[in-house]
């Protein structure tokens, strides 16, 4: 199967890569036959470019030393896929090993057509020795002063070794990202730290798979709040306003009884006890999925004695999040709209009442309330708290605080997320919908964890969560178990 560029284009242009319209010309149709064998014999299928000279940069667009040049020194064929999921994986390593300055942020890839697997004439210069990684870290030396020095890391026979590479094995180790191909070429040292050149030497140290079914599922039963938090996703939404009924929340509750479910958060976007029902909704999860563990989420504006009192007969509250988005009573009234008095008493009623039940007051900062973070921790300092840096919701909110994350993400591989009309979308970043994954008012649970659309997703995530449109724009960083374990092991 030969693939068109006009259809990778596109699956190249998720992943970031700029791809240039230029077709490489042989030169010397002798030089198919490959010489230039890298040290362990292989012979790679792509090969690096930095542009250097200024007609180079301009004709890019790109500033000296902005980026790497990936070539594909192979006409497209089926292999194609591969390399692109290759690619997909090297970029989330070089992204993670970056943010923690274990890389050199010139990684900005450009994809060439190129007609010649060997060696090719690309601008002004021939690349006669395509060989990669010693080019590559030649040229990072020439742009940001480093040194390339063998000497310093490796054996005569050129084997990595002594103190620094093995702190350095460990460190990515303890970022789930592990060599499989170390060679000096791959490494070097700036100021007197190593860095990793070219990251496809490199691979995640774990797998995910998904479980049969969901582990946790997230259902709305109502979407609107009587709060206006500037953070939230709430202001933001354009989907209609409704409430979930009992009928199709019972389906979704003997759904995750069936198929031992074991989280289910009755809220999504909104307030919940704004339901004067609310806890008889608990009490439906308790009758309907018995061993279900229950996870509540409230504002607390609307948490009366009463409603208090009641939570009291609920079983198997994992644990109760109160939102609490303000260190000061200004703040916090200026950013919820919500009494604060009001809201405080309720929660400090609530650890009063609830004794047996977990529970914990939730700071999420933003642009307009991070000043009062000490405030908040002073104002609530008897009791458990924590603060947290929020998300963009795909980018529908701005002033959020938490950065870009390419880490897998459990949601796509645990969560099903379930609107109050029986959508289920994307996860709880998708506040409008937009990406649905199926339906359950007219699916099973399982028909929809295991339809083509849930597959891709975690195909796609499974390499790089980049490859997947929506989710290359989200900031929530929520690991996978597997990620979480492997974390702990390198630590233990
Ligand atoms: S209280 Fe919660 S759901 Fe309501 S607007 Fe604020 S953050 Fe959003
Ligand atoms: S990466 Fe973000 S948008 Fe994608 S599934 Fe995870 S939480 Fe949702």
């Amino acid at each position: 199967m030969v693939y068109q560029w006009s259809e990778l284009e596109s699956i190249f242009v998720k992943l970031g890569l700029e791809i240039f319209d230029i077709e490489l010309e042989v030169k010397d149709k002798n030089e198919y036959i490959y010489n230039g064998k890298s040290r362990n014999g292989a012979i790679g299928k792509t090969s690096w470019y930095i542009p250097l000279s200024n007609d180079e940069t301009k004709e890019l667009g790109v500033e000296k030393g902005g980026c790497g040049l990936k070539i594909i020194k192979y006409p497209v064929n089926v292999d194609i896929i591969d390399e692109y999921h290759r690619l997909l994986n090297e970029y989330s390593i070089q992204k993670i090993m970056n943010k923690e300055n274990m890389a050199p942020d010139i990684y900005k890839l450009l994809l060439v057509k190129n007609k010649c697997p060997i060696s090719y004439e690309w601008l002004s210069r021939t690349l006669e020795f395509p060989s990669g990684s010693i080019l590559f870290a030649q040229v990072v030396e020439d742009i940001t002063n480093c040194i390339f020095d063998e000497s310093i890391l490796t054996t005569e026979d050129g084997i990595p070794y002594g103190q620094k590479v093995d702190d350095f094995i460990k460190k990515c180790g303890q970022l789930r990202i592990v060599p499989y191909d170390i060679n000096i070429e791959n490494i070097f040292l700036h100021n007197g730290e190593l860095k990793v050149v070219d990251v496809h030497k490199w691979k995640r140290s774990y797998s995910i798979v998904a479980p049969k079914a969901p582990k946790y599922v997230q259902i709305e039963l109502n979407n609107s709040c009587n709060a206006k938090c500037a953070m939230c996703n709430i202001p933001h939404m354009t989907r209609n306003k409704g409430y979930m009924t009992d009928e199709l929340f019972i389906r979704i509750l003997k759904e995750a009884n069936k198929n031992s479910v074991e989280y289910i958060t009755p809220f999504l976007h909104g307030e919940p006890f704004l339901r004067r029902d609310f806890v008889d909704k608990l009490h439906l999860i308790n009758k309907y999925a018995p061993n279900a563990k229950i996870t509540i989420f409230t504002n607390a504006s609307m948490l009366t004695e009463n409603a208090i009192n009641k939570l009291a007969f609920i079983r198997n509250i994992d644990q109760i999040v109160f939102s609490f988005p303000g260190g000061n009573k200004e703040i916090y009234e200026k950013v919820t709209g919500l009494d604060f008095e009001n809201s405080y008493m309720n929660i400090c009623r609530a650890f009063e009442v609830l004794k047996d039940i977990p529970m914990r007051i939730s700071m999420p900062i933003f642009t307009d309330n991070a000043d009062s973070e000490s405030d908040f921790y002073a104002l609530w300092e008897k009791y458990p708290c924590s603060a947290y840096e929020t998300y963009n919701y795909l980018g529908d909110v701005s002033g959020t605080l938490a950065d870009k994350c390419y880490e897998h993400c459990d949601r796509a591989f645990r969560s099903m997320t379930i609107l109050f009309d029986g959508r289920v979308c994307l996860c709880c970043m998708d506040s409008d919908g937009k990406y649905i994954m199926g339906d359950i008012s007219k699916n099973t649970m399982l028909e929809i964890w295991n339809s083509k659309t849930y597959l891709e997703l975690r195909q796609l995530h499974g390499i790089c969560r980049n490859a997947y449109e929506p989710c290359s724009k989200c900031t929530l960083d929520l690991k996978t178990e597997e990620y979480v374990n492997a974390y702990c092991d390198n630590n233990r």
